[in-house]
């Protein structure tokens, strides 16, 4: 069952986008520029990575607009068609008025929210609850935004709360939901809102559930936060490099690098960054040091061999853009200590990387749980391949 294959997105793209005014008082909101295009070819690209061919556009406001744009979709690898209705229409008026064109099941997007979900994570986590909704959620630990939903065990949603009132919200819906068409003939009306009336049906049936992602969306609905959605679409590319064993010979076993003295560069591994930096790419470091918990050296130590090791890179025009470290011992339970990504996903907030497109190297297999967690591209560095070998094919990928 969870072989089955998604076939269609329909993207929610009618209304007037009040907010990005006076943008919008002569285009619609989908048509505003980010990057090289407009923002509604950013999610159509998504559409096409995710392997889903057809596309249906709701649309109303200044609808035109965005089908001169888009056309049939031959452009994008795409099939494209549109249902176009009154601009006053609402979420669930637009939704019922195509029904008719509407797959079995079907992903569901905003068309202002962009985030590199994990696809094949919600359409599995879709097909194994059997759910009639499965959100994809922002889980908004960093308050980034008023939450408006509830998650138990599971990631079933207990509730969804249009107007973010409730007590103890935690997480937000971002769109890109999987929705199954018999939930339409089950809710009590059509029209209004769609998310207030069918994921409200769908939560209090325990048949709705979440997919809870660490990465951060972006989006185009105010100008609030248009600057960070400009950078996140800049795509500086961006490698994550682990320390130990990676740029610098690591220690024995249950030892640690304890200063600078014991800081010695591997092979061919500060060309490796110069050759990164020369190449447009930022560099972060992200590097467990349970030293620290330990009581093996102290975090001013740690700082001291850091400023060694960027004056080295300093004396050949490099250096490391930021470096994460960890400091806790294995048993403490962090968020930070790989294997698991809670560095990636802060320098993710920090530089609004799309993680998807990011590469993270190190030479164990922590570092690559870690990158794959993550959304990352990973590659090993090993005894037959060392960070420089590494490196000079990233380089070559890019300029190719
Ligand atoms: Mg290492």
């Amino acid at each position: 069952m969870s072989e089955q294959v998604v076939r269609q997105a329909v993207v929610l793209a009618g209304g007037m986008g009040m907010r990005l005014r006076p943008f919008t008082e002569k285009e619609p909101k989908p048509m505003y520029p980010v990057g090289e295009k407009p923002f509604i070819g950013h999610l159509m690209g998504q559409i096409k990575a995710f392997g889903i061919e057809n596309v249906l556009l709701l649309l109303g406001y200044k609808a035109n607009s965005i089908m001169d744009y888009l056309g049939d979709g031959k452009n994008f690898g795409l099939h494209i068609s549109y249902d176009v209705t009154p601009v006053e229409f609402q979420t669930g008026d637009r939704i019922f008025h195509a029904k008719d064109k509407l797959e079995p099941f079907f992903m569901l997007m905003y068309c202002d929210n962009y985030c590199p979900i994990n696809f094949d994570k919600l359409r599995e986590d879709f097909f194994s609850h059997n759910a009639l909704a499965q959100v994809s959620v922002y889980e908004n630990r960093d308050h980034y935004t008023r939450s408006n939903i509830r998650t138990g065990e599971d990631g079933k949603v207990l509730i969804y709360d249009k107007r973010r009132t409730a007590a103890d919200l935690e997480g937000v819906d971002i769109g890109y939901a999987m929705i199954r068409r018999e939930l339409l003939g089950q809710l009590p009306r059509d029209g209004g809102s769609f998310e207030e009336a069918a994921y409200s049906f769908a939560a209090a049936q325990g048949r709705m559930f979440a997919t809870i992602t660490k990465h951060r969306y972006y989006s185009i609905g105010s100008w609030e936060r248009m600057e960070l959605t400009r950078k996140f679409f800049e795509n500086r590319p961006t490698v994550f490099l682990d320390r130990d064993g990676t740029v610098n010979v690591k220690a024995p076993k249950a030892c640690y690098i304890e200063n600078s003295g014991q800081f010695v560069w591997l092979e061919g591994a500060k060309e490796a960054v110069r050759l990164l930096k020369e190449n447009g790419f930022r560099v972060l470091m992200v590097t467990n040091q349970p030293g620290i918990a330990r009581g093996n050296l102290t975090g001013d130590t740690l700082e001291a061999i850091h400023k060694k090791m960027q004056r080295d890179l300093e004396q050949i025009g490099a250096e490391i853009d930021k470096i994460y470290y960890c400091p806790h011992d294995w048993e403490e339970g962090c968020e930070c200590r790989k294997p698991k990504p809670g560095m990636l996903y802060q320098a993710q907030k920090d530089y609004h990387l799309d993680l998807t497109k990011c590469i993270m190297i190190g030479d164990d297999e922590r570092d690559m749980a870690a990158g794959r967690a993550a959304g990352c591209k990973t590659c090993q560095v090993t005894e037959q391949r060392n960070l420089l070998q590494i490196v000079k094919e990233i380089v070559k990928g890019k300029q190719e």
